[in-house]
């Protein structure tokens, strides 16, 4: 037993002496970073660098992480003595904090980690992030120190300044001392080369007030490219992203941008820096150290932090098209369309306003099916009628010709007197004139009789229109007189003072009155006197009119008084039976009603109720 636990700790020992340098510091290395800052980590775009780092840290499943944050603010604080009174304000502070890996954000910072390392964190690796190409070329950091390189170029701004400005003819630089400048320092030897085809316009290291004067009259075709502002000249220092929104409030063109923390401050977008990119590779690399990888085996790389991103209301100003904009581009802040805003509430009332259209056509549909069928029906009965009419008119027809016969033969002989006037010596011109006013006249009477009787015959389709039911009445009793008194019947006509009026059609209802009254003549046919019809009109209320015909025959039998209005159904040797059938339904097609009853003092009653026109 004994012997096992000397052997076991004799191989731990062998192992931690052969092992690599940088794997037994690592063992010893405590989970722990220090982000130390250049600038104040309050601003919008050095927090998100540490945002992405924070996040990344959170995401790092293993061991838990303690990340210490220090900003050196170099932007506001600078000059030796501050930062050895900063250096010993670190060693007091972290005296009992073992760090295990320094992570500084800009070159400036890396420069103040790799001086104080000796000092305040020996055998420590470094991290950077935030540090310009041409600045890490410079700076030529030692192996154990490792990074994220930053990569911008004003070629860059310049393609989507194009893309913003289509016919881009000036580009004017805006910000702070190109030395002062952070991640477009080197913009300033490529502005010194030019650009082919475009004037650039330098605003640089100007005061605020200088600045936002010249901003607001700038040339058409031109587009600003802003790259920084941290003070405004007078010993105020702001974040570059709050100079930018003094600048975009009176800029008269576009302002491209090449950080992502400028879209919200009115950059219109560009090739823009990421922040959190920045920082999430800082914290992959530290934590990839912390987890014993040596910083040798992770060399210093160019990241891919840069986006193109645009601001969809600034597109929305200056009248960029989406189409314009480099591939691959990210709108950012695009307001919903009123559709997408009010997304259910569309999709819910285009529903109701399916479900209602769907409904009101089939509605519609029903609708033009009845109509239809009315039409068909009303038709038939039209055909239907025409043929009980046809019938009428062959059992008038006796009293029509002799109705035509009268004003003939008086025509003949009126005609025949007046050749005799004129043949003699003197003829006596007046009573030619007299006689040729009665041949007139008795002309006239004919195609009275005539048009009656056309109009009787007439194959007309249902139609309503408005009338006087006593109009129609009188018209109907004058066609009916002649064959009254060829059936020795005393027939007569009581209107009501008022006007009747109703919606109807004349033909129709004339055709249920000499049904009616054909009728009383045929039951009164075998009486061998006292044959009376009497026809009425009346006002009943306020709401119709009534027809009724009374006659002096037999009645109807009790027992019948249902079945009259059947179709078929007759009590005459030459009788149909549709007479009162076809006179119901004309009647129910005016919406009115038709019935019959027997009189207390003998003969039968028809009456006809329709309503009044509004
Ligand atoms: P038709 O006249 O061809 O018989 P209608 O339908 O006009 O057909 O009449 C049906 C029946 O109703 C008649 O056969 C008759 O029996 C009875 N009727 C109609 N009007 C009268 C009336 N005024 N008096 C007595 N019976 C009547």
């Amino acid at each position: 037993m004994g012997s096992a636990i000397r052997l076991s700790g004799l191989i731990i020992l062998l192992a931690m002496l052969f092992a690599p340098a940088g794997l037994r510091a690592q063992q010893m290395r405590p989970h722990s970073m220090l982000v130390l800052d250049q600038s104040d980590r309050r601003g919008p775009f050095y927090y998100q660098v540490f945002v992405g780092l924070r996040d990344a840290v959170s995401a790092h499943g293993h061991a838990p992480t303690t990340v210490y944050t220090e900003s050196v603010d170099l932007n506001r604080f600078g000059g030796e003595a501050y930062q050895e009174d900063f250096r010993q304000f670190l060693q007091a502070k972290y005296r009992d904090r073992p760090i295990g890996v320094v992570v500084a954000v800009g070159a400036a910072a890396l420069e103040l980690a790799l001086r104080w390392r000796p000092q305040l964190w020996p055998d420590t690796p470094i991290v950077f992030s935030l540090v310009e190409e041409a600045d890490f070329k410079r700076m030529r950091p030692p192996a154990y120190v490792t990074g994220g390189i930053v990569s911008s170029k004003l070629s860059d701004a310049v393609t989507a300044a194009r893309a913003v400005v289509p016919d881009l003819k000036t580009v004017v630089l805006v910000g702070a001392d190109w030395e002062r400048q952070v991640l477009f320092r080197n913009w300033k030897d490529q502005a010194a080369a030019g650009i082919p085809g475009l004037d650039i316009i330098e605003i640089i290291g100007r005061p605020m007030p200088e600045i936002v004067e010249r901003v607001a009259a700038l040339p058409d075709h031109s587009a600003i490219i802003y790259t920084g502002l941290y003070s405004d000249g007078k010993g105020n220092y702001y974040p570059p992203s709050d100079a930018l929104a003094f600048v975009a409030a009176r800029a008269s063109r576009p302002i491209v941008i090449a950080a992502e923390t400028f879209l919200e401050a009115g950059g219109i977008g560009g090739f823009a820096i990421v922040p959190s990119l920045i920082g999430a590779d800082a914290a992959r690399r530290a934590l990839r150290i912390l987890d014993g990888e040596a910083p040798e085996s992770l060399p210093p790389s160019v990241i891919d932090a840069v986006k193109p991103i645009f601001n969809w209301r600034q597109m929305q100003h200056w009248n960029v098209s989406e189409a314009n904009l480099p591939k691959g581009s990210e709108i950012r802040f695009r307001e919903p369309t009123i559709l997408e805003r009010y997304r259910w509430r569309a999709v819910a009332l285009v529903t109701a306003l399916l479900v209602q259209t769907t409904l009101i056509a089939f509605l519609l549909h029903e609708r033009f099916m009845r109509r239809k069928a009315e039409v068909e029906s009303g038709n038939r009965l039209s055909d239907l009628a025409h043929i009980n009419r046809q019938a009428t008119a062959g059992e008038l027809s006796s009293s029509i010709a002799h109705e035509l016969n009268q004003p003939l033969g008086s025509i003949l002989t009126n005609a025949e007197t007046a050749e005799l006037i004129l043949g003699s010596p003197r003829p006596d011109l007046q009573e030619v004139r007299e006689i040729i006013s009665d041949i007139k006249r008795d002309d006239l009477r004919a195609s009275e009789v005539i048009r009656r009787m056309r109009s009787l015959l007439k194959r007309a389709p249902f139609e309503k229109k408005d009338i006087d039911l006593n109009q129609t009445m009188r018209e109907a009793f004058d066609f009916l007189k002649l064959q009254a008194s060829a059936r020795n019947v005393a027939i007569y006509l009581q209107t009501s003072p008022q006007t009747l009026r109703v919606k109807g059609d004349p033909v129709q209802l004339q055709q249920v009155i000499l049904n009616l009254v054909v009728n009383s003549m045929d039951a009164m046919a075998k009486m061998p006197y006292g044959r009376t019809i009497i026809g009425r009109t009346e006002l009943n209320g306020d709401a119709s009119a009534v027809i009724s015909i009374c006659d002096s025959g037999p009645g109807i039998p009790q027992d019948s008084l249902n079945d009259i209005f059947d179709p078929f159904f007759t009590t005459k040797e030459q009788g149909m039976g549709v007479g009162l059938s076809i006179a119901r339904t004309i009647v129910l097609a005016h919406s009115g009603q038709l019935w019959a009853e027997n009189q207390s003092g003998g003969g039968a009653v028809f009456h006809l109720s329709l309503p009044l026109a509004a």
